[in-house]
Formats: structure tokens, sequence, C-alpha cells
């Protein structure tokens, strides 16, 4: 019976939260069961690049096959789409820098993000320089492919509907990049 008294005092001398008023053990154990789940999220995120010592702009379709997940490859070197509203940085509002996913070149910046209600990531601007234009006209479109200028990774098209000052809508495949927070 002691040890249970002990116990229980412990459980509110550890515990975190200024509304505990019951004497039961077992919900303040909760609370601090969810506290220790929140410290884990809040972890930072380790920061993607690639080998600075591998040459990005000649490397093989096997070599690719190796560094990529089956859907980076699908859609940075095959061209692929990937479906609309699937992409995990659609909705990022963090501030920071856009790099390819598949060599890690700086691409686009957070402040030329806004939101199209396409479905994908879309950008007014290009960190100059490094995003290539290309004609595209498959399925019977005529459209301008954008492509990472290192390593001519597949990232999506730009449209000539685009807000202020450009005017131009950059619609980028989420898996095509990687972001990285200021
Ligand atoms: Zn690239």
């Amino acid at each position: 019976m002691k040890n249970l008294i002990f116990l229980t005092i412990s459980f509110f001398a550890f515990s975190c939260s200024q509304s505990i008023t019951k004497n039961n053990a077992q919900d303040s154990l909760q609370t601090d069961n969810e506290n220790i789940e929140k410290v884990v999220v809040e972890k930072p995120e380790e920061i993607f690049k690639r080998d600075s010592a591998i040459d990005y702009s000649s490397l093989s379709e096997t070599e690719w096959k190796k560094i990529l997940t089956e859907q980076e490859y699908y859609i940075l070197r095959e061209k692929g789409t990937e479906r609309a509203f699937s992409g995990d940085l659609l909705d990022n509002k963090r501030k920071g820098t856009y790099v390819c996913a598949g060599c890690a070149t700086p691409l686009y910046k957070s402040k030329t993000k806004f939101k199209s209600g396409t479905g994908w990531p879309s950008f007014y601007d290009i960190i100059d320089g490094n995003v290539l234009s290309v004609p595209d006209n498959s399925y019977g479109m005529t459209r301008t492919e954008v492509v990472c200028a290192t390593c001519k990774g597949h990232q999506g098209h730009v449209f000539k509907d685009g807000p202020r000052p450009t005017g131009l809508r950059y619609c980028i495949n989420s898996v095509s990049i990687k972001f990285i927070e200021d």
C-alpha cells in the first residue's frame, strides 16, 4: 500500500499537465505518453543532400535506378506525373528552398510558391539558370516541359496563366523536389 501511494505521488510530480484534479494515475500516465510522442514529432528533419563527388549530369539510367525510389525514377527519368493532390509538398508553406530530388540543385524559392488549385505544387518563378524549358509535343498537346538544368530530371510543365509578376505557372511534381527549410 505504501508503494502504491508513492507511485501515485510520482505520477503527479512528473506530470506536466495542469488540469489533473482527479485522483486517477491512469489519466496522468496518458498525458505523459502524449508529451513523449510530441517530442518525437518535433525532431529536426534530416537535410536532403546528394554526394558532391558525383557528376549527376552524366549518370546512366542504371545508376539512377540505384539512387532513386521507383516513383522518383518514374517521374524524374521517365517523365511521369504524380496523381493530383497526392504530393507531400503541395500545401507546404514553410520558408526555404526546393531542390531537385535527383541531384539536389536548388530550383525554386518558397516565396514564389502559390496556391493554384491544380493539385500540384506551383511556382511563378524559378532559380535562374537552374531550370530549363523544353518543347513537349507528347499526348497530342503543345506544352513546355521543365527539367533540372543539372541532371535533366523531369520537373513538370510551365504554363502562361500564372500570377504576377511573371505570369507563369510552373506546375511541378512533389516527387521531383525536396524541401530545405531556411
Ligand atoms: Zn537535378
